[in-house]
């Protein structure tokens, strides 16, 4: 009743005019004695995108302070009460999914749940985490720590198999969380944790100025000496699990998969593409389909470095998008199929058309694909809904590499 009653009350909008209303709604909860106060969605990210979980209101008689955990506040006119009180954000207790003993699968919450997964490795009482989504995922990687009875100082090392921002724009953050973590990136990627600016204008190029702070929320740059560049074949040392870095380009130019022996295991990052757990049905793998989003998707190394992968002979790929799946050599093929066909609507694409004219024929190919499936139930409605962020990114990136292509070869 009370929710229904919220829902239909208030419209939010993002920004000041939200917090007020939210402000509003928080006092007439307190008015009617309500002791439970729905988050609104759009609330919930904006206080997330400063990667905190709990905010305080402090409420006088001429003003309210917004106080937001370790990051900032902001002064808001209200109405002449006053109040102390600390909210807590509601945390997703299906975020945490243990894999094995020792490794754990965290939901990241980017753009969506069941997207974007951050892994963390347990070994003699430390904690290792393995991409780390945006800052609007960091709160709950700290959830997850106090769940498992970890603390942020058990954490050592924080890898980022490559440094898009939804695998590491909340590393700096996480950073100033953990004290004992040290971070560990690619070599082509060290400059751009260190300075991020170029990193998050691509971003913002790609997504537009609103979306970029709603998805990223703020991007903090990694101290120098935090960090580390790491090389193809070497080895970090994990409280003795030796975890091997190994190149991987064709999704990005400085992307490497992480190979756990213990496990038997490959964090893979976006290498072997997005699996959606949506589409899976009982006993069969989830459907998969390449990341070929912009702007360094290359076709050719991208198959190179998933035979790369198969020639390891893992039991499991450790998927970002999102989950471990087992490393089934039917699941591969078909993927190496899908980017081929990739690259051959990237070459038959006419200059001068944007990606708005490969969206149609991606479309196609992937439930052409997802058909071919045995036991697939989805109608095509659903599956495009379902699909439809991930294939104009995609679509994009077929369209930037066509056109290096083209220049290339001019
Ligand atoms: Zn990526």
């Amino acid at each position: 009743m009370v929710r229904q009653y919220f829902a239909r009350q208030y419209y939010y909008r993002s920004g000041y005019f939200a917090v007020q209303q939210y402000i509003l709604l928080i006092l007439n909860a307190i008015v009617s004695n309500i002791s439970s106060v729905v988050i609104n969605e759009t609330i919930r990210t904006w206080i997330l995108a400063r990667g905190c979980n709990r905010i305080y209101l402090l409420l006088s008689r001429k003003r309210c302070i917004l106080v937001w955990e370790r990051i900032g506040y902001l002064f808001i006119k209200a109405p002449p009460v006053t109040f102390i009180f600390i909210i807590w954000l509601p945390m997703d207790t299906r975020a945490i999914r243990e894999i094995a003993d020792d490794i754990i699968v965290i939901d990241t919450h980017f753009h969506r749940e069941r997207f974007c997964a951050s892994y963390l490795l347990l070994e003699n009482g430390k904690a290792a985490f393995v991409d780390v989504g945006s800052a609007v995922s960091i709160p709950y990687l700290l959830r997850a720590l106090e769940e498992l009875n970890l603390d942020t100082a058990d954490v050592t090392h924080i890898i980022l198999t490559h440094i898009h921002l939804d695998h590491a724009g909340g590393a700096g953050l996480l950073l100033e969380h953990c004290p004992n973590a040290h971070l560990w990136v690619h070599s082509k990627g060290l400059k751009h944790m260190i300075n991020p600016e170029k990193l998050i204008n691509a971003s913002r190029s790609v997504y537009g100025e609103a979306r970029f702070s709603r998805m990223y929320g703020r991007v903090t740059a990694i101290p120098f000496e935090k960090a580390s560049p790491m090389e193809d074949g070497m080895i970090i040392d994990f409280e003795g699990r030796r975890l091997q870095v190994m190149d991987t380009p064709g999704h990005a130019r400085h992307h490497f998969c992480i190979r756990d022996p213990k496990s038997n295991g490959i964090f893979v990052g976006d290498t072997m593409g997005m699996a959606y757990p949506e589409l899976q049905e009982a006993g069969q793998p989830p459907f998969q389909i390449p990341i070929t989003s912009p702007a360094a998707f290359d076709p050719h190394a991208l198959e190179k470095s998933i035979n790369r992968l198969q020639a390891m002979q893992p039991s499991y790929y450790y998927i970002a998008h999102f989950g471990p799946i087992p490393a089934h050599p039917g699941s591969v093929q078909s993927l190496i199929s899908l980017i081929r066909q990739h690259r051959d609507i990237g070459r038959i694409m006419d200059k001068g058309l944007d990606h708005a004219a490969i969206v149609p024929q991606l479309r196609d190919l992937y439930y052409q694909a997802y058909c071919s499936q045995p036991g697939t139930k989805r109608g095509r409605a659903e599956f495009d809904h379902i699909l439809e962020f991930d294939l104009d990114l995609n679509a994009q990136g077929v369209a930037v590499w066509a056109a290096r292509q083209r220049t290339s070869a001019a």
